[in-house]
């Protein structure tokens, strides 16, 4: 790991003051980052700690939306997101107690690994995320590997998730990772469903819409049977061919479905 400088802002606008500086990068809870500044492969020179700040923390609820900071780590999610119960449960499930205890939602959502959880959480939900400068809705903040909206320096300050009619979220574990090696999250709301898969495409999370499409006319596993989603574009590596994916995607779709009856 190179030397780095650390400062510890104590609002927002201190922290986007302080990542003005072009050697500066956010520090959420380092489950990610710090590993990744061990084996020297990023090299910020001053690493802006984001977890004193109060105006990211904290979980409410009103109006059926729950607004969570995103500074809040994953075991917090978990005991404190009851009002929305396969959120609390998805963060209940990720990695280990070690990476709960420190991970961040905000941080989960910046780095949108293609095998994490929240970002099927957020996109199957229609979530909002907010940053220190706009609103983006999920629809526009995936775009790819590793890839968001999200400028430099931007921050997520914070996430609201629409609390759905009933939701499930069905993860086959990599069991060496504890990653999703095919999550699949759907939520149904008054006004359809909604899929979003992870771990499964080189594209990172995407919806699967032929099956929004099916459920939204017929909510049932029935209604699946006759969809299958093509290997064309799935991660294929030693824990799982492109084929496989795609099959797991359709398994774990009915899952969640029957899981919701
Ligand atoms: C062993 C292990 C198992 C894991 N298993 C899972 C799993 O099953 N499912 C899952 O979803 N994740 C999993 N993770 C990832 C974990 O959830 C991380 O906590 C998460 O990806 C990064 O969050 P962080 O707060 O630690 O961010 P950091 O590591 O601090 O930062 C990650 C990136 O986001 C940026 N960043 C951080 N916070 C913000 C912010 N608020 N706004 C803007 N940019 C920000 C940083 O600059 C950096 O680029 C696992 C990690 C490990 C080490």
């Amino acid at each position: 790991m190179y030397a780095f400088e650390i400062e510890r802002p104590t609002t927002v606008a201190q922290a986007v003051e302080a990542l003005k500086n072009e050697v500066a990068q956010e520090l959420g809870g380092g489950q990610t980052l710090i590993p990744t500044l061990k084996q020297r492969l990023a090299a910020p020179e001053v690493l802006v700690s984001l977890s004193g700040i109060a105006e990211m923390q904290g979980i409410s609820v009103s109006e059926g939306t729950i607004l969570i900071g995103g500074g809040v780590t994953h075991d917090d999610v978990a005991i404190g997101a009851m009002a929305y119960p396969t959120l609390a449960a998805l963060a209940g499930g990720i990695g280990d107690p070690a990476v709960r205890n420190r991970g961040t939602l905000g941080g989960s959502l910046a780095n949108n690994d293609p095998s994490a959880c929240y970002p099927a959480a957020a996109l199957a939900s229609g979530a909002t995320i907010t940053t220190n400068a706009r609103e983006i809705q999920a629809d526009d903040y995936f775009q790819g590997m590793f890839e968001t909206a999200l400028d430099d320096g931007e921050i997520v300050v914070a996430v609201s998730f629409p609390i759905p009619e009933g939701a499930s979220y069905q993860k086959f574990v990599q069991p060496a990772s504890r990653f999703a090696l095919v999550g699949v999250f759907v939520a149904k709301y008054a006004d359809g469903v909604r899929v979003a898969v992870t771990g499964a495409a080189e594209e990172g999370v995407f919806r699967w819409r032929e099956a929004e499409a099916a459920l939204s006319a017929d909510f049932s596993a029935a209604a699946l049977e006759g969809l299958s989603h093509p290997a064309e574009g799935m991660i294929g590596d030693m824990h799982g061919s492109a084929e496989y994916r795609a099959h797991l995607i359709k398994v774990l779709a009915s899952r969640a479905v029957v899981d919701m009856a």
